[in-house]
């Protein structure tokens, strides 16, 4: 027998997330220090002065059970890129602005968003597990939007009174930080109104703390007389931990259809094969992509920028590659469009 060779292999190493009693121990216990956050994944505390400065305003957030997917000691990181404030945040860049398509124009009282035909998109909470560096809802007034006394009555209203409004998506922020309760007696009020259809949940919730798809969640969601669909934001394979995948089958089991939508990122999923192999998971999983995002030009993301004929490559090569079922559209947001303009 060959003596093996003591070629010294670095193993990956990862935090252990705690063991929390339930899902809002979770997002209270997340990080929020960058020093923390270096000291913890090992990372030059340079990387903290810099995190500081570059998140103000928008601080570093990121819940303990996403944390212990990035790879200790790797500044780049795939899932790290996506929460650590960095350096190209203070860049300006005059084609990344506030309100990089057109937002402010379409929102009803209540902060409700009412851009395409049939479908209109609840804001209803400015809260977020985490905070995704690129988010184009970074500058979003949520304080006007949702801090009213009335803040959903007049939504409610709204569409109660428009009966060409099929769907109503309930975005955020993360709809799924309002507690169970919270969101029971939101979907109880749509349910009421008769020419709404279906209810879409747009979150990323169920990626960062899968523990937040509770028994209770699932019922609300079927209970309802609304077709409930879920459109799950994740954006690389190394988000999808075993928590996550049995977030996502509890969800699936009790007959709810899950769509997957993501943001092309540089640096973090531009290649082919990053991508090839998180939608291939995700069918596995039961999830269908439905979207793959060009970023939206918002100010202080210009560095996480892919050009879009590279996303369209990208695409034709998937498509070359997956079954047509597992690629996303690759789309855009341009102001005043009828709809999410399909690029591939
Ligand atoms: C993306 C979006 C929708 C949903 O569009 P679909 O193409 O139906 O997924 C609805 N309203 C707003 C404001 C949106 O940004
Ligand atoms: S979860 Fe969604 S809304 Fe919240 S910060 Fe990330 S991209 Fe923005």
């Amino acid at each position: 027998m060959p003596v093996p060779t003591c070629r010294t292999v670095p193993l990956d190493r990862y935090l252990t997330p705690p063991d929390y009693p339930d899902w809002q121990s979770a997002a209270a216990d997340a990080v929020r220090d960058p020093v923390e956050l270096c000291r913890l994944l090992e990372l030059p505390t340079s990387l903290a002065a810099v995190a500081q400065r570059a998140g103000d305003g928008f601080p570093l957030l990121v819940p303990r059970t996403y944390l212990s997917r990035i790879r200790v000691g790797d500044a780049n990181d795939p899932l790290l890129l996506q929460i650590l404030p960095r350096e190209g945040e203070l860049a300006i860049s005059p084609r990344f602005t506030r309100d990089p398509i057109g937002e402010a124009d379409s929102i009803l009282p209540g902060g409700a968003l009412w851009k395409y035909q049939n479908r209109v998109l609840m804001v209803t909470t400015g809260v977020c597990a985490v905070h995704c560096r690129f988010c184009f809802r970074r500058h979003f007034p949520y304080e006007e939007a949702v801090r009213e006394a009335r803040r959903w009555q007049n939504a409610l209203e709204r569409i109660a009174r428009e009966a060409s409004i099929h769907e109503v998506i309930l975005s955020g922020g993360d709809p799924l930080s309002m507690s169970d309760q919270v969101l029971a007696r939101l979907v109880e009020r749509l349910d009421a109104i008769r020419h709404l259809r279906r209810l879409r949940v747009h979150t990323r919730q169920p990626v960062l703390i899968p523990q937040r798809v509770t028994r209770e969640l699932v019922h609300l969601l079927r209970a309802s007389r609304l077709t409930a669909i879920v459109v799950l934001h994740i954006n690389h394979l190394a988000e999808i931990d075993r928590a996550v995948d049995s977030a996502i089958g509890q969800l699936v089991d009790a007959g709810i259809p899950i769509l997957q939508q993501g943001v092309l990122l540089r640096g973090i999923n531009d290649r082919l094969e990053t991508l090839a192999e998180l939608y291939e998971r995700l069918v596995d999983l039961r999830v269908m992509p439905y979207y793959l995002h060009q970023l939206d030009r918002v100010a202080g993301a210009a560095h996480f920028e892919v050009p879009e004929e590279e996303g369209m490559r990208l695409i034709e090569q998937l498509r070359a590659r997956l079954p047509g079922y597992a690629v996303p559209r690759l789309v855009r947001e341009v102001a005043g469009a009828p709809n999410k303009v399909v690029l591939a």
